[in-house]
């Protein structure tokens, strides 16, 4: 299966580039890069039917061929196809090899659009193919690939048919029982029929097995994931027990009455916690949904039951604002709250983890890695993870050897219910899905060039009445050092050029925290009135009085991103903007910038987004260790279904996949990916 691709494929080098580039480097790779979709071209027209526009597929033979120019000095190849109704001109373009292809009298089948030109049609640059050879391009329903440039669909379709034999190769791995319960295709069948269909119908088995693949592994890897996430804790029952009055009197107390959907969440977490396993479950909620005061009731809760408590979040400026927040809830219940971070002094920072460690803290606060690493907890109950998509499986496990404590992971970014129970299948999932009462809209506009100068102009007269703003820098591909330096650029331009009445900070990822805390203490003071970032300002800050949020290069983040950096302005009580700038003029981006316009809900623009992208440009599937998602089947809750409980049965009758080596051998390859 591994034999050397330029031998397959008798082709050049500069293919071969290409095709590394999207991923294909063995025959079995290229195999599986599936078409995107199809054309029926079974069904065979007849010249004396032929309408204007449609692509037609003929059967019939070619006389006549001439060559000429045409008016605009293309070459231009002329000849008359005759099939049993009548004669129609064919045409094409710049492809003088066609003289040297055709005989008069030959058999072929055409495939192309029809034109009329001075009230005749004409047959414009069609697929052709002899019908003494095997059709590729006509005569079927055919394969339309991803195409980048150099590498089209024809080409594809020419290469990859002659290796379909080698589909006998790849080694099926589900279990026999499944195939025939389920009705699926075998692998190596489903593959050839992915490329070539017979019908309709073959078609349509094909995708089904090789979408419910997908689906199964990840389900597989989910539930062996939970399973992991369980094991060694029989002996470290945490049990945090929900008197119900213990989180009332806490809710009771704070000056707001919780939403619905946060009593929901908070109810489904303590009846979790309560469980002899440690509890793994995803809190989702839109920006400012309010996340962060569920998780405060459940670490009350867990204090109160004789248990500490840690909230983990990805940045420093991110900690300090969670710990000045919870100091003034907490504080007045008795409730010992400290926070660490990398900038503490040494001695600090040692303090702070001995007193953990004689119980005299209940609730830390701080960065991921020192929680995880510095602390020996005496009782941990309740890991609380912020902004958990920045935080990977194996850094999860690390938080066992702290006494297998319960973990609420925290998502700011909506994912559509689907794709969520797909991608963090292992946990279970609480939605807030409902915003707390008197959120304002936040203006949103898309910005061309043309209109810059005049919002420049709009908002530093707002600025003048006292408001703050945030510049968001363009994303970068993979570059974090660019980013910065055109974080740097922007602030010395809007400094120099643009708002040179005004205090400009500058906030990027590579400043030493003490910087960053006092660029965020600055505008937060309302010190500086405009805020240069890059992205890093995404997650959960919180300037009330800051009310307009600028991007540029807008047309380079995805819609979930664009959210959230709407979601840092309209905090406090005056309306709010938001400006996308973009020099996009492309239909889909432009479609991607209006959906925000128009949508303020996170999980309705999550799937749009899902929709324009697919699952793999969004969330990082690729990175995520689990199978791609090629056959996109995560919109399929039936065939979803079936993979789920397919996967639950063979894991109660299987554990340990004594009898199944060819699926274990398949789904080691995944762990070994894992993040
Ligand atoms: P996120 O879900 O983005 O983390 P936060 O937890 O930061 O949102 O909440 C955003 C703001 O909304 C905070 O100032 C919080 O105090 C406030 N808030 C949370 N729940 C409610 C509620 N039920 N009613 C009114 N305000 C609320
Ligand atoms: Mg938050």
């Amino acid at each position: 299966m591994n034999k050397n691709l330029v031998q397959a494929l008798r082709t050049t080098k500069n293919h071969l580039a290409k095709l590394d580039y999207l991923g294909v480097k063995t025959i079995g790779d290229f195999l599986q890069f599936y078409p995107r979709t199809y054309l029926d071209r079974s069904v065979f027209n007849t010249v004396s039917n032929l309408m204007a526009n449609e692509i037609a597929t003929l059967k019939g033979t070619i006389s006549s061929l001439t060559q000429s120019k045409s008016q605009f000095g293309k070459m231009l190849i002329q000849a008359l196809f005759t099939d049993s109704t009548g004669s129609i001109e064919v045409i094409w373009f710049n492809q003088p090899y066609l003289l040297r292809m055709f005989r008069p009298g030959m058999e072929v089948i055409l495939s192309g659009p029809v034109k009329y030109r001075m009230g005749r049609p004409n047959l414009v640059s069609p697929e052709f193919e002899f019908l003494r050879d095997e059709q590729v391009h006509t005569a079927r329903i055919i394969p339309v690939y991803h195409e980048t440039e150099g590498i089209s669909s024809k080409w594809m379709r020419e290469k990859i048919k002659p290796l379909l034999e080698y589909a006998d190769y790849f080694q099926e791995y589900l279990p026999r029982q499944i195939l025939e319960s389920e009705r699926l295709l075998p692998l190596n069948e489903a593959i050839k029929q992915i490329h070539f269909p017979e019908n309709m119908e073959s078609l349509r088995r094909a995708r089904e097995r090789l979408g419910f693949d997908e689906l199964f592994i990840i389900q597989l890897l989910a539930l062996i994931r939970k399973k992991k996430w369980h094991e060694g804790a029989e002996n470290f029952y945490k049990k945090i027990e929900h008197e119900s009055e213990v989180s009332d009197y806490f809710i009771r107390n704070l000056p707001f009455e919780l939403t619905g959907a946060q009593k929901r969440s908070l109810f489904e977490i303590l009846e979790d916690v309560k469980k002899p396993v440690p509890m793994l479950r995803l809190l989702q909620g839109d920006v400012g949904s309010g996340k962060t005061i569920v998780a405060a009731a459940a670490l009350y809760s867990a204090v109160k039951a004789g248990y500490q408590g840690a909230l983990m979040v990805p940045t420093e400026v991110l900690a300090r604002q969670h710990f000045d927040n919870f100091k003034k809830l907490f504080e007045p219940h008795g409730i010992r709250v400290e926070i660490l971070v990398g900038s503490l002094k040494e001695k600090e920072k040692r303090n702070v983890s001995e007193n953990i460690s004689l119980g005299l803290i209940d609730i830390i606060i701080g960065t991921h890695a020192l929680i995880q690493e510095y602390i020996g907890f005496k009782n941990l109950g309740l890991a609380v993870i912020d902004e958990q998509h920045r935080f990977g499986v194996k850094q999860r496990d690390i938080l066992k050897k702290h006494g297998f404590p319960h973990l609420l992971n925290m998502s700011a970014t909506p994912i559509p219910r689907s794709l969520a129970m797909t991608l963090y299948g292992d946990q279970d999932l609480s939605l807030i899905d409902e915003m707390p009462p008197g959120r304002q809209k936040i203006m949103t506009r898309i910005v061309p060039d043309s209109k810059r100068r005049d919002a420049y102009g709009w908002i530093q007269e707002q600025i003048r009445q006292g408001r703050q703003v945030y510049v968001i820098c363009p994303l970068i591909d993979e570059s974090d050092f660019l980013e910065v330096k055109s974080a740097i650029q922007e602030s010395e331009y809007l400094a120099r050029d643009v708002f040179p009445e005004f205090k400009i900070g500058l906030m990027h990822g590579k400043l030493r925290p003490r910087d960053k805390e006092q660029v965020m203490k600055d505008f937060n003071e309302g010190n500086i009135q405009v805020l240069v970032s890059t992205s890093v300002v995404e997650v959960g800050i919180d300037v009330s009085n800051a009310t307009i949020m600028m991007i540029e290069g807008a047309e380079r983040f995805g819609l979930s991103q664009l959210h959230q950096f709407r979601g840092r302005v309209g905090r406090g009580q005056h309306q709010s903007y938001c400006f996308l700038f973009t020099k996009a003029y492309n239909q889909d981006s432009v479609m991607r910038l209006e959906s925000l316009v128009k949508h303020h809900d996170g999980f309705k623009l999550a799937e749009i987004d899902l929709q324009i992208r697919g699952p793999g440009e969004i969330y990082g599937v690729r990175q995520s260790g689990i199978p791609d998602l090629k056959m996109a089947s995560i919109s399929d809750s039936g065939l979803m279904k079936r993979a789920r409980t397919q996967a639950e049965n063979i894991l109660f009758t299987d554990p340990n996949f004594m009898q199944h080596p060819e699926l274990l051998k398949k789904l080691e390859k995944y762990f070994m990916d894992e993040p």
